[in-house]
């Protein structure tokens, strides 16, 4: 009978040969822990790569979403504005003027280009 699972096979990650354990029947693709470890922060990196747009939607969805909801709260006359981090921004003009989800859609906006501008090197070369 032959041993198919019992096969020693190449490390996806470093190359080497192992023999990979019998409990795992030919699913194990790494040599070790530390190549384990390192092919699963690939796959979780390609897959941030591919559902960043997901993530993106679903991270301004859901403030659109706590702010409108907690519209039905009595207390009308102190909205509950996002807090403030880095851009800061007349959000209570742009509140009045045009309502809380554009106030939070440009607020998103205007973080979304600070962080590109600044994830870019600086300098002119
Ligand atoms: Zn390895």
């Amino acid at each position: 009978m032959a041993k198919k699972s019992r096969r020693k096979r190449p490390c996806c990650i470093c190359r080497k040969w192992f023999l990979p354990d019998v409990r795992q029947k030919g699913r194990q693709k790494t040599c070790g822990p530390d190549c384990q470890n390192e092919l699963h922060r690939r796959q979780c990196a390609d897959w941030n790569k591919k559902n960043k747009a997901y993530f993106k939607n679903n991270y301004l969805g859901k403030k659109l979403e706590k702010a409108t909801g907690s519209k039905t709260v009595p207390d009308s006359s102190k909205t509950s504005l996002p807090p403030q981090t880095k851009p800061v921004l007349p959000i209570e003009i742009i509140t009045t003027e045009y309502g809380i989800k554009p106030a939070i859609i440009v607020q998103y906006l205007v973080t979304q280009i600070i962080n590109q501008t600044r994830a870019r090197p600086t300098g002119f070369t």
